[in-house]
């Protein structure tokens, strides 16, 4: 059933305000950041509406025992349609894994919800494309979970390169390493299937790397890449039975920008050592600026001035403070640091701004589809052994 999402039409609470009813679907992980997003965006950022925590679901029971009361959600439900198509819901959060994104999130549309919805946006192409109908025909707000592009410090680095302080951008080159999967004991889980999880690594972490590149430097032209599987067996979590990996584990990537800039990519999973090193170096014609999400409250720049000694010129420390928004909004001492769920605050942030004041958000699906194409010819590119244009 379709309902009415002016905010304006929502009834108030005796203090005049009026609320946003949450519904989360999936309390693993993510589903735990976006309820703390949900219980904590409203003080941090003075939002002029209540947030209600209306429903959880999850495929657990002691999961919804445990966690309806833990956040205070009014009801908990193991089945997923309960939660799209209720009629008391404004907005779902989608945090369960890649392939049930697309059916929840196009059964959310048409009952006219907003959507805030978990990277990658679905498993294929197609189903990409599906979601960004049903969100038009629908009119809902749809924002995707790049979190990383939300921190204080990228905000400052985005802020950089657009006020040319680096020049033209000529090159990025991305590393993004994680350690959680080296130890080839490391369960079978859907992220390894194509069906469960589309791409690996190349989708589950390659699409914060690529898109974060897209919004720094611009849409992607063509590209040349390989992927790889180290560990082509892994074993079931439950039987201990070895079960075929169909999906990589790592890829690298060469190519170019719209703009003409170079970039060099590489994401795994098998980074030994590497508990979140999404980095990059994105190099201009005036300067470079360095990142590396595992020291996220800081980046390097340089500035090539002319007059400084060759001796002495370098890269110097910025570190993130109440001048770099929304910092404040969480901290007044500079260097005090931000946090990973800090992040998903301000995600949560940009989406209810978006609702409220029939804003724009970023990235949406629309968008999602660009960065699903861009990590689709990465991987056609390495199958075909060839340059495709993205
Ligand atoms: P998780 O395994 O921790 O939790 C998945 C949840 O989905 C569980 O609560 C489970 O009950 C539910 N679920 C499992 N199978 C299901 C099914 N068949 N149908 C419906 N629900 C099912 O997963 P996670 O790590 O939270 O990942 C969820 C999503 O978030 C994925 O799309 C993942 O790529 C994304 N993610 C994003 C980030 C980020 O930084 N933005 C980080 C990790 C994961």
């Amino acid at each position: 059933m379709k309902r009415d999402l002016r905010i304006d039409n929502q009834p108030e609470n005796r203090l005049g305000v009026k609320k946003l009813r949450v519904g989360v679907l999936g309390m693993g992980f993510m589903g735990g950041t976006h309820t703390q997003a949900w219980t904590r965006g409203k003080s941090v950022f003075n939002w002029p509406v209540d947030i209600e925590l209306a429903a959880l679901f999850d495929m657990s029971e002691d999961s919804c025992a445990l966690n309806g009361p833990r956040y205070g959600f009014e009801r908990t439900t193991m089945d997923w349609r309960e939660v799209c198509g209720a009629t008391d819901i404004d907005v779902v959060s989608i945090c369960t894994p890649n392939f049930a994104h697309k059916d929840m999130a196009v059964m959310a549309a048409e009952s006219g919800k907003h959507i805030w919805c978990e990277k990658p946006m679905a498993t294929s192409l197609e189903d990409a494309k599906i979601m960004v109908d049903a969100a038009k025909a629908n009119g809902v707000k749809t924002m995707l979970g790049y979190n990383y592009m939300k921190s204080p410090s990228l905000l400052a680095i985005k802020k950089l390169i657009e006020d040319g302080v680096i020049g033209e951008i000529v090159h990025f080159n991305g590393v993004y390493q994680e350690d959680f999967m080296c130890d080839q004991s490391a369960p079978h889980s859907w992220r390894l299937t194509k069906k469960g999880g589309g791409k690996g690594a190349l989708g589950d972490m390659g699409s914060h790397q690529v898109s974060m590149a897209i919004w720094l430097c611009g849409p992607l032209k063509e590209v040349a890449a390989r992927l790889q599987t180290v560990h082509q067996h892994r074993p079931d979590a439950e039987t201990g039975e070895m079960k075929e990996v169909e999906t990589d584990d790592q890829y690298s990537a060469i190519g170019t920008f719209q703009n003409g800039a170079m970039f060099t990519m590489h994401t795994s999973w098998l980074g030994q050592g590497h508990k979140m090193n999404l980095g990059f170096e994105v190099t201009g014609t005036k300067g470079a600026i360095k990142f590396d999400q595992e020291r996220m409250g800081e980046f390097q720049l340089f500035e090539q001035d002319g007059n400084s000694e060759m001796r002495t010129n370098g890269f110097k420390q910025v570190f993130i403070g109440p001048w770099h928004s929304p910092f404040g909004n969480f901290c007044p001492a500079p260097g005090h640091h931000v946090g990973f769920n800090e992040m998903k605050i301000i995600e949560a942030g940009d989406f209810v701004r978006a609702i409220l004041e029939d804003g724009e958000c970023y990235p949406d699906f629309q968008k999602g589809l660009e960065f699903e194409s861009a990590l689709q010819a990465i991987q056609d590119a390495s199958e075909v052994r060839a340059w495709v244009d993205v």
